[in-house]
């Protein structure tokens, strides 16, 4: 029993001092994959999250989907989703969860975060001060978690702000930005004349549900009436099977202040939201609602935008829509540059307005390092972007994509003993880009060093290499309601002669062209090599497109079919790695109208999409090319990039094969300790975490099964049901050996077996 007398003083809560090596504040997806990362490479991390679960907006208190630069597939970004510590939990997140329910991406984040013995994660801990070696070093953070009572005191030589509104950036002392920049400042043609206060503002959401009998609702009376929700305009557009993330424009705010008037706007969201509700339900304006039952409603708003700090370089407009290259990049992004009107729902404007680049863009390590502050990183939605790149680089992927940059980061400066800024040095930079890369990062454009993969020493062979000479038709037929075309990867030299069955329903023709990028990393069609319309007679008959004539460039092409809905093309149930079929089609989740139109002069350029449909639907033509292309062979497992860009990169075993293997020889015997395997997750697929719902639990390019020998027959790994992109194999005892086999299995009848990349240290 405890008795304490009265006390003249007040009383001190419970105080602890952690030292640790990192401090990361904030564990939305930001936080949560700098703290993975930093951990998963050496450093002591305290992750420090004021509620009671990780994920920020996509944890089960907002229920967001995360997104990056994949763009819910509706963009011209192929292969684009982000690789490393967030492919992981996405990846664990599709096969525990597909059906995309927020609670259980919760215990996802929580278990990744409690397997790794560097991190101690503080939850319903808030940071609320900060204390200074100096004026540009913070010494500690102190935080309070009113669950156990206890005022923690943390210090380490380095510090992460992922906390959304940067409160330790702040309270530091950083300086920072509220607001959006003049056309003039960087030069942002999409800006206004004149900087100004416009903000993106905050929304809450909610979830209905059907039950099976009618429900009646009576709103709060602190809901708006469903007059006055009818009176404002964007209502009309309200579905009622709506629910969730559509309503995203449900978005209050951006005229007031995002940080210290939160609650103020929480209460405007909640009386617009459940006034929306009451219109759904009581106004008798939508059908088939009386068995709709309010499941969840948001009680934490959504911040889209508050602070933005100022590192050592400010990511504008052109870098991304110019897809400016930069040495130190350590990160990409690829969603588009997304602004609303910072009246939000009330706006007599579109919700927002949405301009793509062709491609992904890089993000540069200087965006994540505090300008001012020598020991702090930023990671989120805070990194150093002016207000028009972060209408780009504030999705929730982008975020944790950067966020890993930042961990393996401060892990490489614990390691060395250096600041931030130091780490700026090339040979520094070089080395992070390696490491970063080696887990997935996939930064485009940058290859993985050869050097250090006793891989690249060994001759390597394969049990049989695809030689592409098109797909098998499997019976099945597409109309070509839309123009469409099949993605395939070329080589430097002549362009393929094309061959495809098509059913006409009637006399008609066919125009078939061959498409480039000007890029040639992209993979927006924007060149026209050579176009070719045939005469089809009606019924089943086989064409002949001969490109033979173009030369080409090593990069993907796009063999074109154009829109005539009298045709039918041949598809084919088989599914390559690093070939897909696209449609010139309209996506109006990304504002995507199967054309980019812009405004004049605004930097933004116009293009047209071409975008993949998701499984089951989007299988490949049947078409045949004509010569083979033969880039799939053994050696592209040690060409350094682990997924497709530009070529596809990988392997790719011969369907008919029927023991895929691959077997590395060296000149002498070798000692190992590990074997690093990158297998194909589809990168193309966004894996969105709440409210879509994804055809299938694991990817139908991905190698689930696997063993490694050597020649005497030790089995050194027999791996069954993998669904990750890459597999690390650490060895207890190292192995000395001067062969390694490796036999896979097809991923299916279908599909056949493929490897991106080996590293053997
Ligand atoms: C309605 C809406 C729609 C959007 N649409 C999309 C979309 O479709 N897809 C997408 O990916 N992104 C979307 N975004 C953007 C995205 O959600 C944010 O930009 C993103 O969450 C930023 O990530 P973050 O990790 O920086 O911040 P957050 O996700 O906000 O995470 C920050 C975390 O820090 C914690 N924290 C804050 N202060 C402290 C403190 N003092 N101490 C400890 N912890 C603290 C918070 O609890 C939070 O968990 C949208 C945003 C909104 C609001």
């Amino acid at each position: 029993m405890i008795k304490q007398n009265f006390n003249e003083a007040a009383r001190e809560n419970k105080k602890q001092q952690l030292n640790t090596q990192f401090v990361v504040a904030g564990g939305g997806l930001a936080g949560t994959c700098a703290a993975i990362s930093a951990a998963r490479a050496g450093s002591k991390v305290v992750l420090i999250q004021d509620r009671p679960v990780l994920g920020g907006n996509a944890s089960s208190e907002v229920r967001l989907w995360a997104l990056g630069a994949t763009s819910h597939m509706g963009n011209n970004n192929r292969w684009s989703r982000e690789g490393g510590v967030i492919d992981e939990i996405m990846l664990d997140n599709l096969k525990l969860n597909r059906h995309g329910n927020p609670l259980i991406f919760d215990t996802i984040l929580l278990d990744k975060v409690i397997a790794e013995k560097n991190i101690t994660l503080l939850l319903n801990t808030s940071v609320f001060d900060v204390n200074k070696q100096h004026s540009t070093k913070i010494a500690s953070v102190e935080a309070f978690c009113s669950q156990n009572s206890t005022h923690y005191i943390i210090s380490a030589p380095l510090f992460c702000d992922a906390t959304g509104d940067g409160l330790v950036a702040f309270n530091a002392g950083a300086g920072f930005r509220i607001g959006a920049e003049s056309k003039a400042e960087f030069g942002e043609l999409l800006a206004s004349d004149e900087e100004n206060m416009e903000l993106l503002g905050h929304t809450l959401f909610f979830y209905s549900k059907k039950m099976d009998q009618p429900i009646s609702y009576k709103a709060p009376d602190f809901a708006y009436s469903y007059e006055q929700i009818e009176a404002i305009p964007r209502c009309k557009d309200i579905a009622g099977s709506d629910s969730g993330c559509k309503f995203w424009w449900i978005e209050f705010g951006g005229i007031r202040d995002t940080i210290y008037e939160t609650e103020d706007i929480k209460w405007e969201l909640w009386k617009l939201v459940y006034g929306i509700w009451d219109y759904i339900k009581n106004s008798g304006r939508f059908d088939d609602v009386e068995n709709l039952t309010l499941e969840w409603v948001g009680t934490i708003p959504g911040k889209r935008e508050s602070r933005r700090f100022e590192g050592e370089y400010m990511i504008k407009q052109q870098d991304i829509i110019e897809q400016t290259q930069f040495n130190d990049a350590v990160s990409f992004g690829g969603w588009a540059i997304d602004i609303h009107p910072a009246e939000g729902i009330y706006s007599e404007r579109p919700p927002c307005s949405q301009y793509h680049s062709k491609g992904v863009y890089q993000i540069p390590y200087r965006c994540f390092v505090s300008r001012d502050i020598e020991n702090l990183y930023y990671a989120g939605r805070i990194i150093s972007a002016t207000h028009m790149a972060f209408g780009s680089t504030r999705v929730m992927i982008t975020c944790a994509h950067g966020g890993q940059a930042v961990g393996a980061a401060a892990a490489m400066c614990n390691k060395l003993n250096i600041t931030p800024k130091e780490l700026l040095q090339p040979e520094h930079i070089a080395q992070l880009q390696q490491n970063l890369n080696l887990n997935g990062q996939s930064i485009p454009g940058i290859r993985l060093d050869k050097h250090n993969n006793l891989a690249a020493q060994a001759s390597i062979t394969a049990s049989s290499e695809l030689v592409f000479n098109g797909f098998q038709p499997s019976g099945s037929r597409m109309q070509l309601d839309s123009s469409c075309a099949q993605l395939v990867a070329f080589a430097k030299g002549q362009g393929p002669t094309i061959s495809i069955t098509v059913f006409a329903h009637k006399e008609t023709e066919l125009t078939c062209q061959l498409r480039t990028s000007i890029k040639h990393e992209n993979y927006t069609p924007d060149v026209i090599n050579k176009t070719i319309s045939l005469s089809v007679t009606a019924g089943e008959s086989t064409l002949e497109f001969d490109f033979s004539d173009c030369s080409l460039e090593m990069q993907y092409g796009f063999i074109c079919f154009l829109q005539n809905s009298d045709i039918e093309l041949a598809t084919t149930e088989q599914l390559i790695t690093g070939t897909m079929v696209v449609f010139n089609k309209v996506h109006k989740a990304v504002s995507n109208k199967g054309k980019q139109t812009v405004p004049e002069n605004s930097g933004l350029e116009e293009f047209e999409f071409w975008t993949p449909a998701r499984r089951p639907n989007g299988q490949n033509l049947a078409i045949g090319i004509s010569p083979a292309i033969h880039n799939h062979q053994a050696t592209q497992v040690i060409n350094g990039f682990v997924r497709p860009w530009l070529q596809t990169n990988a392997w790719v075993a011969d369907l008919a094969d029927p023991s895929p293997t691959l077997r590395l020889v060296w000149p002498e015997k070798v000692t190992m300790r590990q074997i690093v395997l990158y297998f194909d997750s589809d990168f193309d697929h966004a894996l969105e975490t709440v409210l879509m719902e994804h055809n299938e639990d694991q990817v139908p390019y991905c190698v689930q099964t696997y063993t490694i020998k050597t020649d005497s027959g030790e089995v050194i790994a027999h791996v069954t049901g993998n669904y990750q992109s890459i597999n690390k194999i650490d060895l207890v005892e190292p192995i000395t050996t001067q062969h390694l086999i490796l036999e896979f299995a097809h991923p299916s009848k279908n599909v056949p077996a493929a490897l991106f990349e080996i590293q053997i240290k």
